[in-house]
């Protein structure tokens, strides 16, 4: 059901971080772990979709396990695929088609997704401020340039009922 998509991204001990994206009762949850800056990852593939390509990939490595976001862009909405791949090690940057399986997929307007995305990094953001998440995150700093970029994207294009999304963000 449109409308009803939830996404959060919460940083667990050291150096993990679980994701979670679900719509009514399917649901897609991930330890996501440090070794590449996921977090700024995703928020690009997301503000990506805002430009002139339709096809927008992060992945993120689960040690050993890379779970693949495939995010493509139709008219106002974007199909969301979630892809699996058993072995980070040789399955980072091969097609999609070849040796993953489907883990979740949904599709749900770009003003929606943007929304729910932008307002889980904000949560990150004010729970651990960027000294936090540093500590946390360790190899990488929070991704205050992508957030930035999405929110301004975001407020420009969707046309978001929001309040938040209609002023200027306050931190
Ligand atoms: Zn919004």
């Amino acid at each position: 059901m449109v409308g009803d998509l939830q996404f959060s991204w919460e940083l667990g001990g050291a150096g993990w971080a679980t994701c979670r994206i679900a719509e009514g009762n399917a649901e897609h949850r991930a330890h996501v772990g440090y070794c590449t800056d996921a977090l700024a990852d995703l928020l690009y593939a997301v503000t990506g979709l805002y430009g002139g390509t339709t096809d927008q990939r992060a992945s993120f490595d689960l040690e050993p396990v890379e779970m693949r976001w495939l995010l493509r862009r139709q008219g106002a909405d974007v199909s969301i695929t979630v892809f699996e791949f058993p072995d980070g090690a040789t399955s980072w940057g091969s097609p999609d088609e070849t040796g993953g399986t489907l883990a979740w997929s949904s599709t749900q307007p770009r003003s929606v997704l943007g929304h729910k995305v932008m307002e889980a990094a904000v949560t990150v953001l004010r729970k651990h401020g960027e000294d936090g998440y540093l500590e946390k995150w360790m190899r990488h700093a929070f991704p205050v340039a992508a957030l930035q970029d999405l929110q301004r994207l975001h407020r420009r294009d969707d046309h978001c009922p929001h309040e938040r999304c209609r002023n200027d963000f306050e931190s």
